[in-house]
């Protein structure tokens, strides 16, 4: 069987965990098994991950904040129990936090960040996205039980089934050895990984002083912003708005990049975008290669003229 832990936050399934469980029911089509789901504490509509593929949705209550010992503890109980051999989680941070935990414990080979699903021709084959996306990495994974890590974006989540029952599922919840004293959520703003809108600038924009432009464009389309790595390095802006091999993968419905040279360090984050949209100054910017439509000009002009345009747009 394959089990998939569906993270939730808040008690509410994020796009990544509805891909994940998407994966999950690919992978035991693969496998010819069913495709169980495991969530932990208190989490709404739990039933519904059925439509992506869930058999059944298992449930495991605990009430403390994220720990990675004891989600693993968890995880793995569950899998025993179940008899599940190959668990799948996401990418994410809770997910690789677990990951080598949970296949030290399992005694599982184990992949970080697939990006396909696997393939069984008596071995059981999986990829991963290497060199900053240059190059495709095939494993084979021979042990007799396996954890995956899935990258986020790797594949849409897909609607095929209907919500099924969740079942309480009893396992030991181990004592947790960290105490968190305080954990600070940022509000109101969609996280660049789940975003299908993105407006991301560069050192084009000379200083943190010019970023209202980029606010005032993202505002207009209800985006999420993010940026380069330099412009995060120098303090520009938050390190967690930085995309790129180094910083977040996201795989945006539209990524809209101004001043941005289109460093191969920086594509490797992006270029897994639905339509790229580049604004640059320099015709021979190696962004432009990349992109689905080009705009060779001054961003400081172009930025604030796209944001009349889309504001007139939905008036
Ligand atoms: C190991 C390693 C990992 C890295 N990881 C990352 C990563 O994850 N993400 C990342 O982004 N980078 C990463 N980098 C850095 C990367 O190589 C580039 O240096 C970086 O992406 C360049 O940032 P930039 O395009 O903002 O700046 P620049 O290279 O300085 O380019 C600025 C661009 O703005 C244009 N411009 C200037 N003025 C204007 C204007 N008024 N209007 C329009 N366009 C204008 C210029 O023509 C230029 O193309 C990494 C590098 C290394 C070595």
């Amino acid at each position: 069987m394959v089990l998939v832990f569906a993270e939730n936050t808040k008690g509410n399934f994020k796009k990544v965990a509805l891909e994940t469980v998407t994966y999950g029911k690919k992978t035991a089509e693969v496998l010819g098994t069913d495709c169980a789901v495991l969530t932990i504490g208190t989490v709404n509509n739990a039933g519904d991950l059925g439509k992506y593929g869930a058999s059944k949705v298992y449930n495991v209550a605990y009430d403390g904040d994220f720990d990675s010992q004891v989600y693993t503890g968890i995880i793995a109980a569950a899998a025993d129990s179940l008899g599940a051999d190959t668990v799948i989680v996401s990418h994410t941070s809770t997910g690789k936090s677990v990951l080598g935990r949970l296949a030290a414990r399992m005694n599982a080979g184990s992949v970080a960040g697939v990006n396909a699903v696997p393939t069984n021709d008596g071995t059981f084959k999986v990829t991963k996205s290497v060199f900053s996306g240059k190059a495709i990495a095939a494993y084979e994974v021979k042990s007799e039980k396996r954890v995956l890590s899935v990258m986020g974006n790797s594949l849409p989540p897909e609607e095929t089934g209907s919500a099924v029952e969740v079942e309480t599922l009893n396992v030991d919840v181990p004592q947790g050895r960290v105490t968190v004293k305080e954990t600070k959520r940022e509000e109101g703003i969609v996280p660049l990984p789940e975003a299908e809108l993105v407006v991301s600038a560069g050192r084009g924009l000379k200083g943190p002083e010019n970023w209202g432009i980029v606010e005032d464009l993202a505002t207009a389309l209800g985006a999420t912003t993010a940026c380069s790595r330099p412009v995060a390095d120098s303090g520009w802006r938050p390190h967690h708005e930085h995309v790129g091999q180094t910083g977040v993968a996201i795989r945006p419905n539209l990524y809209i990049a101004a001043g941005i040279s289109g460093a191969i360090q920086h594509l490797a984050g992006v270029n897994n975008s639905k339509v790229i949209v580049v604004i640059n100054k320099d015709p021979e910017a190696p962004f432009f290669k990349a992109a689905d439509y080009g705009v060779v000009g001054d961003a400081f002009e172009v930025l604030p003229r796209l944001t009349e345009a889309v504001k007139k747009m939905k008036a």
